[in-house]
C-alpha cells in the first residue's frame, strides 16, 4: 500500500526487533528506506521471548505471523510458585511465613484458548522478520556504528565511525538500549539473569505449553519457557533462566558454574534434566535489566522506537511486542499529516508504554529485588486477589498486551 502522506527518505538505525519490523512497514507503504546496522552480520543475542498476541498481530501485518507461529511454542498458562530456600532455611518470622509459603501459587495467568502468546528463541523471531526485511524494497547498509544525527533543514544527517553516511527526511532510532543517540538516562535494576536455550529433554514430562517460573523470596527466580525451534531445525528447545543480583552476574564465569548448577537442581529438582546439557557458564548469557522512559519519544527529523524509547525488565514480557507496536503506529502516524506525524507517534503509543512501565515497574520488585516484604504481599496479597473476578481476566489482557488499545484510539489490525 502507498503511504497517504508524503513518500520520505527514512534512515533506520538497528536491525533488531523493532527496526526489521519498522523498516519494512516503512519501505511497504513507499518511502525510500535505508535500514543501517553496526554489525556485518545482524545477529540476535540472548535465548527467548515472548511474542504477545499484540506482537503476533504486527507479525501479521507483515505477512510472517504464521512463520512465528510454527516457529514458537503456543504458550498458554503462566505459572510460578514459592519454594524452599537454596539452603533449605528459613529463619525469623518473615522466614516462618516463607515456610508457610511452600509449593504456593505466586502467578498464575491463563491465556485465552484461542489466543495463546508464542514464545520462541530470539534467533527464530529475528529470522522471520529478517524474512519480512528481505521482502521488502528497501537498502541494507551493515558494518556502520551511526554515532551522531546532525540537524539539517527538517531532517537529519547521519554519521558513522567511518563519516557521513547521508541526509534523511526522517531517522528512526530502533539502536536499542545500547543507543548513542537517546537521550533517556534508564535506571539500572539492581536484578538481572543468566539465560541459556536447550534441547527439550525427553526425559522431562513437563508441559510444553506453560511458562513455569520458581521462586524463594524475591532474591531467587528460576525459570523453564518452552520456545520451540530454531529455523530450519525439528529439535524443540526450552529457555532456561535464573536470576541474579548486578554483582552476582558482575562475577559469573567457569568458577561459579559447578556451584551455581548444583544449587539450581537443589532448588528445583525438575529442571535437573534441563541442565544435563549445560557444561560450562559460556553458555548462559548474562543479561542487565534497566527502567526508564522517554517522556517525548522524538525530536525534530528523529523519532526514537523500541529499547531506544523505552525500557523495563523483561518480567512482563513485553519489551520486543512493544518495539513491535511501536513500529506500526509509526507507520500509522507517517499515513497521515507529515507535520503531525511525530507528535502522532507518541500520542499513539503514550498511554500503553507509560501503563506498562508503571506495572513493570510495580511488579518487577515484588519477583526479583532483596525485599523480605514484597514477596509475601505477592504470595499472601496479590496471587489470592488474582484468582476473584474480573481479575484473572484483567490478568490475561494485561500479559497479551490488551490491557489497553495499543494505538490508543487507532484502527487496530
Ligand atoms: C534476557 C531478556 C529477556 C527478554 N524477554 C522478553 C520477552 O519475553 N518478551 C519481550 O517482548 N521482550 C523481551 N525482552 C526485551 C526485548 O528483547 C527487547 O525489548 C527488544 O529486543 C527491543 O528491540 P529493539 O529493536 O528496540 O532493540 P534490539 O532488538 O536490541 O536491536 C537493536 C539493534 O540496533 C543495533 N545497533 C545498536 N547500536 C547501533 C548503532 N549505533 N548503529 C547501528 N546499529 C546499532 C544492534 O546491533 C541491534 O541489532 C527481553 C530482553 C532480555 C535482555
Amino acid at each position: 500500500m502507498q503511504a497517504q502522506g508524503k513518500a520520505l527518505k527514512i534512515a533506520v538505525i538497528g536491525a533488531g526487533m523493532g527496526g526489521l519490523a519498522a523498516a519494512s512497514l516503512l519501505a511497504r507503504d513507499g518511502h525510500r528506506v535505508t535500514l543501517i546496522e553496526r554489525f556485518e552480520s545482524p545477529r540476535p543475542l540472548g535465548s527467548g521471548l515472548m511474542v504477545q498476541p499484540v506482537g503476533l498481530a504486527v507479525l501479521d501485518e507483515l505477512g510472517q505471523g504464521d512463520a512465528a507461529r510454527a516457529l514458537g511454542a503456543p504458550i498458554r498458562r503462566m505459572r510460578g510458585w514459592s519454594a524452599q530456600g537454596l539452603d533449605g532455611t528459613a529463619t525469623g518470622l518473615t522466614g516462618a511465613f516463607h515456610e508457610a509459603l511452600q509449593g504456593r501459587d505466586a502467578l498464575d495467568v491463563h491465556y485465552p484458548p484461542q489466543e495463546p502468546a508464542f514464545a520462541m528463541l530470539r534467533a527464530s523471531l529475528f529470522h522471520v522478520l529478517w524474512q519480512a526485511m528481505q521482502a521488502s524494497d528497501l537498502q541494507l547498509i551493515t558494518g556502520e556504528t551511526v554515532v551522531r544525527a546532525l540537524p539539517y533543514g527538517g531532517g537529519r544527517v547521519l554519521h558513522s565511525e567511518h563519516g557521513e553516511i547521508g541526509a534523511f527526511d526522517l531517522v528512526v532510532d530502533a539502536s536499542g538500549a545500547g543507543s548513542a543517540l537517546s537521550p533517556l538516562r534508564a535506571r539500572a535494576l539492581h536484578y538481572g539473569a543468566i539465560w541459556a536455550h536447550v534441547p527439550w529433554p525427553e526425559a522431562s514430562d513437563m508441559s510444553q505449553d506453560q511458562l513455569r517460573q520458581r521462586y524463594f523470596r524475591a532474591s531467587r527466580m528460576a525459570g523453564l519457557m518452552p520456545i520451540g525451534s530454531l529455523p530450519g531445525e525439528s529439535q524443540r528447545r526450552a529457555a532456561v533462566f535464573w536470576s541474579m543480583s548486578r554483582p552476582e552476574l558482575e562475577q559469573w564465569g567457569e568458577d561459579r558454574f559447578d556451584a551455581w548448577k548444583a544449587s539450581a537442581s537443589t532448588f528445583w529438582p525438575q529442571m535437573q534434566p534441563f541442565l544435563a546439557g549445560l557444561t560450562s557458564a559460556s553458555q548462559m548469557t548474562p543479561a542487565f535489566y534497566s527502567h526508564g522512559t522517554l517522556r517525548r519519544p522524538y525530536a525534530p527529523g528523529l523519532v526514537f522506537i523500541g529499547d531506544a524509547a523505552h525500557r523495563a525488565s523483561p518480567q512482563l514480557g513485553q519489551g520486543a511486542n512493544m518495539a513491535l507496536l511501536d513500529a506500526l503506529a509509526l507507520r500509522e502516524a507517517l499515513r497521515g499529516p507529515p507535520d503531525e506525524a511525530l507528535t502522532a507517534y507518541a500520542r499513539m503509543r503514550r498511554w500503553h508504554v507509560r501503563l506498562y512501565q508503571l506495572f513493570s515497574a510495580f511488579l518487577t520488585p515484588a519477583y526479583q529485588s532483596d525485599s523480605r516484604i514484597l514477596p509475601l504481599i505477592r504470595d499472601f496479597g496479590l496471587a489470592p486477589i488474582s484468582l476473584v473476578p474480573p481479575v484473572p481476566w484483567l490478568l490475561t489482557r494485561l500479559v497479551a498486551g490488551r490491557l489497553i488499545p495499543p494505538l490508543a484510539s487507532k484502527r487496530w489490525p
